[in-house]
């Protein structure tokens, strides 16, 4: 085994902190990554303190963390895209069947055997539960890891593995273009990464904010127009008038508003993933015939995809780059949507 530093949750209710881990020896199909940059998504904070328990519940210590990017230290002898130096990068799933339909599609994340998730999802290779990026390395099969265009600023990148891929995929998923309006809702990690998407896409891009104070931010980063959605009479005025919808918000909040913006036939796409379930009337998908969905990461080559696309337009997402032993201090603020916009750990505290 491989003796790693760490920082895990030992519940949902104690902070995070300092701890050692067990990685597996590496398989011929392994890649060794030292971790350089860990992203902190909100989907972090839900699991450390068990929020989803419903649906996933919460296996401790938890080690959150799957927006990963490093240095490659050690390759499997049948690995074939990687050598050891070479630039890596995992995200938020290690394993998938390989043999389903939807792995023959590379759409690994709808397994229909279930994707093996970057932590806290059972982990075959040890009969525990997988264990995530905040920590020094990780080891990962290639097929789930990825090449990183080395030309960006690395920390910017790490936020791309998560917040970036579950943004670009609905986004071509509904072939969001020229042309079309389409709306962002919130300005967080996943928010300003759809911004920044949907507008290198071609398409008018209007972000709904419920933080004045973010309005200016949303403007350069793409937005035509911020709506702030606690105004009911901005709200109104973009009645009917949408192609489609990408929801990235982390909390309860009213979806029925939002489905009233939509055009008939089109579509509001949540990704967000708030604790407790939502209130949907039925007239608001009845009337104009519309369409409520869902979208969970996106598969490897889409991953991959989504990154060449960010090296060629110069895409990295805006980060506060923080040391691990600010981590709990980070949640705190996560949960005020107080972050501009996407914290990043420095992984070289983790030696301090
Ligand atoms: P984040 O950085 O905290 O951003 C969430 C944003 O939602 C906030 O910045 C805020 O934007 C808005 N918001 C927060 N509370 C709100 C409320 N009560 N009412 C209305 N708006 C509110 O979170 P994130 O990391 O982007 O993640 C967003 C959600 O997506 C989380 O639930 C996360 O678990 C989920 N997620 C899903 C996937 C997937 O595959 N589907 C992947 C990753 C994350 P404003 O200040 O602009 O209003
Ligand atoms: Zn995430």
């Amino acid at each position: 085994m491989i003796t790693t530093r760490a920082y895990s949750a030992a519940s949902a209710t104690s902070p995070l902190a300092s701890d050692v881990l067990q990685r597996r020896q590496l398989t011929s199909t392994d890649v060794q990554i030292e971790i350089l940059f860990c992203g902190v998504c909100h989907s972090d904070l839900h699991q450390a303190r068990n929020e989803w328990s419903e649906f996933m519940p919460t296996q401790y210590p938890c080690v959150p963390g799957h927006e990963i990017v490093g240095r490659v230290t050690a390759v499997g002898s049948a690995v074939t895209r990687f050598a050891v130096g070479d630039l890596a990068a995992t995200g938020c799933m290690v394993d998938s069947c390989g043999a389903c339909s939807a792995c023959a599609a590379s759409d690994e994340v709808y397994c229909e055997k279930g994707s093996t998730f970057t932590y806290n999802s059972p982990d075959p290779h040890t009969g525990g539960h997988t264990l995530g990026g905040y920590s020094e390395a990780i080891v990962v099969d290639e097929r789930f890891t990825f090449k990183v265009p080395g030309h960006l600023d690395l920390a910017g990148v790490a936020p791309l593995l998560c917040a970036g891929v579950t943004t670009y995929s609905p986004l071509r998923h509904w072939k969001v273009g020229p042309g079309q309006k389409v709306g962002i809702v919130g300005l967080g990690g996943l928010g300003h990464m759809a911004v920044k998407f949907a507008k290198a896409f071609g398409a008018h891009v209007v972000l709904f904010t419920t933080s004045p104070s973010k309005i200016e931010d949303g403007l350069r980063l793409g937005a035509t127009e911020v709506v702030l959605s606690k105004d009911p009479a901005q709200m109104a005025q973009h009645a009917g008038s949408f192609d489609f919808i990408l929801d990235a918000v982390s909390a309860e909040h009213d979806v029925n508003a939002y489905l009233q913006l939509l055009k008939r036939d089109a579509t509001l796409c949540l990704v967000g993933v708030p604790e407790k379930p939502m209130a949907i009337h039925s007239l608001s998908v009845i009337m104009g015939r519309k369409s409520l969905s869902g979208s969970i990461i996106g598969g490897t080559a889409e991953t991959q995809e989504m990154l060449d696309f960010c090296g060629q337009h110069g895409i990295t997402a805006d980060i506060e780059l923080i040391p691990i032993q600010k981590i709990n201090e980070a949640y705190d603020r996560l949960a005020k949507s107080d972050v501009k916009y996407r914290f990043v750990i420095d992984m070289a505290s983790l030696k301090q």
